[in-house]
Parts: C-alpha cells; sequence; structure tokens
C-alpha cells in the first residue's frame, strides 16, 4: 500500500493559512475590543479572548469615534481582505495537495490491485497447469500400467513393463514368477501326461487323447515286447530300461507324426494310427518287418529283440471294441510264436479277453 505522501509545500500552506486565519481573528477580537470599549461595555463582562487583548496607548486615548472607525477599518480594509484571499489560497492548495495524493494514491492502489490478481491468474494457471501434468503422470505411471496388468491377469499373459520404476519392477518379478509357474505347470503336464522313461505318452494320457479321435478310419497296434523278462534276468534292470527306450524311440520314428505312440504298460506299447484303413494292412505289417527287422540285428550293444503286433481297425476312431480286438489279435500273435503282426479277425473273439 502506498504512503500518504502531500506533495511539496501543502503542509507549510496549512500552516501558512492556519497563521494567517490566527492573525485575522486576532485582528477582529481587536477590533471587537475597540467596539466595546467605544460603547463603554464592562471588561469583566467580555469573554476572555477579547479580556486577554491589550489595546494599544494611542487607541485607549482615541476617542469613540476614531476607535469605531478603526475597528471598522480593521476588519474591512485591502490588508484584511487580502489575508482572507492569501488564507483561501493556501486552503485551496492544501486541499489541491490532497486530492492530487488522493488520486496518486488511487491510481497506485488500483495498480498494485490489478498486479496482484495479475499475480493470482498466473498462479491459478500454474497451478491449473501442474493439475493436468499430474493426473497426466498419474495415469500414465499409474492408472495406464494397472489397466494392462489387469487385462494381462485377465487373458493370463506375461506383463508388459511400462509405468514407474516400481511398476516395472513389480511387472519383472510377476513375470519371474509368471514363467516359474507356467514351467512348472508344463513339468507337471509333462509329468502327468507322459512316461518318464521313455519320454513317449502315458496309458492315461493316451487314453484321453484316443477317445477325443472319433469319426476318423483308424488301426490300432498293440505291441509287447517278446521275452523281456529274460532281457531283465540277463542283462540287468538298467539294460531293461535302456531296451524300453529304444523301442519308444523306434516306434516315434518308425510312423507317421500324425501318428500316436504310448508307453501302456511294463514292456506294452501301442500306436493309433490316424487316417488308414484294412486295405492298408500291408504298409503295417512291413513296417513291423521293419521294426523287428532292426532290433533283430543290434549295433548299440543291447541284446536282440523282437515285437510281437496286434492290429485291429476301426472306422469312427478309438473305442474299448478296438483295443480288445488288438489285444485279441496281440494273444494271437504270441501263441503262435511272437515276433511278427497279426490281425485282428472275428474268430479270435472266442480266445483270452482283456481290458485296458
Ligand atoms: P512275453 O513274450 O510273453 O511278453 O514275455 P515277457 O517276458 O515279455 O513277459 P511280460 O511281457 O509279461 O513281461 C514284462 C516284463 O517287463 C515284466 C517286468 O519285470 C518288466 N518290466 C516292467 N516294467 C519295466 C521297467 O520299467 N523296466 C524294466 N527294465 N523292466 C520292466
Ligand atoms: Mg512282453
Amino acid at each position: 500500500m502506498a504512503e500518504y505522501q502531500l506533495e511539496d509545500g501543502a503542509y507549510e500552506a496549512l500552516l501558512e493559512a492556519h497563521d494567517s486565519s490566527n492573525r485575522l481573528m486576532e485582528r477582529e477580537i481587536y477590533s471587537m475590543r475597540l467596539i466595546s470599549e467605544a460603547q463603554g461595555y464592562e471588561t469583566d463582562l467580555l469573554p476572555a479572548e477579547m479580556q486577554s487583548i491589550q489595546l494599544t496607548e494611542e487607541d485607549i486615548t482615541s476617542g469613540r469615534e476614531d476607535k469605531i472607525r478603526k475597528a471598522q477599518e480593521l476588519v474591512f480594509d485591502e490588508g484584511y481582505q487580502e489575508a482572507k484571499s492569501l488564507i483561501e489560497n493556501h486552503i485551496t492548495q492544501f486541499l489541491d495537495s490532497i486530492i492530487a495524493t488522493t488520486e496518486t494514491n488511487h491510481v497506485e492502489s488500483a495498480e498494485a490491485l490489478e498486479q496482484t490478481l495479475a499475480l493470482q491468474r498466473i498462479w491459478i494457471s500454474i497451478l491449473f497447469v501442474m493439475n493436468i501434468i499430474t493426473f497426466g503422470i498419474i495415469t500414465m505411471l499409474v492408472v495406464r500400467p494397472l489397466k494392462i496388468y489387469i487385462k494381462c491377469v485377465k487373458d493370463n499373459l506375461m506383463f508388459e513393463t511400462v509405468g514407474s520404476y516400481e511398476f516395472k519392477y513389480l511387472a519383472l518379478t510377476y513375470n519371474n514368477i509368471y514363467e516359474l509357474n507356467a514351467a512348472n505347470q508344463a513339468m507337471l503336464k509333462k509329468k502327468a501326461e507322459y512316461d518318464t522313461l521313455t519320454g513317449v505318452m502315458n496309458r492315461g494320457a493316451f487314453i484321453q487323447f484316443a477317445r477325443l479321435q472319433e469319426q476318423l478310419p483308424s488301426a490300432l497296434l498293440l505291441i509287447d515286447i517278446d521275452r523281456f523278462k529274460e532281457i531283465n534276468d540277463c542283462y540287468g534292470h538298467d539294460t531293461g530300461d535302456t531296451a524300453l527306450k529304444k523301442v519308444a524311440r523306434l516306434l516315434t520314428t518308425s510312423f507317421r507324426a500324425s501318428d500316436t505312440s504310448a508307453r501302456i504298460g511294463g514292456d506294452e506299447f501301442v500306436v493309433l494310427m490316424a487316417d488308414i484303413c484294412e486295405d492298408q494292412k500291408d504298409v503295417i505289417q512291413k513296417k513291423v518287418e521293419q521294426m523287428n527287422e532292426f532290433l533283430r540285428h543290434p549295433s548299440d550293444g543291447l541284446p536282440p529283440m523282437s515285437l510281437s503286433v496286434g492290429v485291429a481297425f476301426s472306422n469312427n476312431g478309438y473305442n474299448e471294441e478296438l483295443y480288445k480286438k488288438a489285444d485279441k489279435a496281440l494273444y494271437f500273435v504270441k501263441e503262435h510264436g511272437r515276433d511278427g503282426c497279426c490281425f485282428f479277425d472275428e474268430k479270435m473273439m472266442d480266445v483270452r479277453d482283456s481290458a485296458i
């Protein structure tokens, strides 16, 4: 706020006006005293101001008429009028100064108010912009990552490493756990579905898989290693295991990728051939002969082996009936010298019965 500062000389003008006014008042009181003397009023009855006035010797001794004349001159002569106008001028000068100062103060106050308002407008704008920036930052670094993470959780995906450092750290930690979990699940799935020794599908997984293969012309091969006990007995269990792995590998490589091999028991395997009909028996026959020829002449230090294979066909994929038929055929092979392949025939139906 600006100080209330009068113009130079304004205060002096007011003092001047005050002094002049006092002098005029003294003149007037002197004049009134002269009149009261001329009229012969009791001095004690006069107001204190008039009593305190000391008349000059000349005025005391002057006559009544002279006293009245001088009294009139004192309040009507040029000197009195000049003094009055001087007072007026000084008062006017003082008032002008006050008005000018007040106007200046008004202008300065208005300018100061304007500046304060402008400053406040700037602050409000800065705060507004900062709010928008803060909102943007929070959206980018917190809300967006959270939305992405929620979507990833719903879609069972790894987190994108976005947002602030903390969110990126969270994403990396989650992803590590996710990968570990996925690896564990894959391992458990593999353990649950695949034979740990040979790596081919196990019995339970095979049955689940086979039941889904409906409406397809298929062939089921039931395969058993001949006299496998003897291998265990003569060469040891480890060699027996290696022999089982060899047979599993041989099955996998001997058939098409669309055919499925599995180990369903100790030395028993199956192959479910997809999209094959009875008129292709010779294809199967040839494959079995080739596999037995391969096993009969080992070059890997393992004992010679042979396979017995029972085969049954189906026009509508896998079912229990198909398995029974393949088992009958296998039994037939075992009963007729092993080391070979036999296709199911209705005549085998009255022979031994077993189920998978
Ligand atoms: P056959 O010609 O009639 O089939 O005679 P085989 O001796 O092969 O008789 P069978 O098929 O009944 O014998 C299977 C043997 O397989 C019995 C068991 O000791 C052995 N075996 C089962 N599982 C394993 C395994 O994981 N490793 C090894 N080394 N041997 C196994
Ligand atoms: Mg056997």
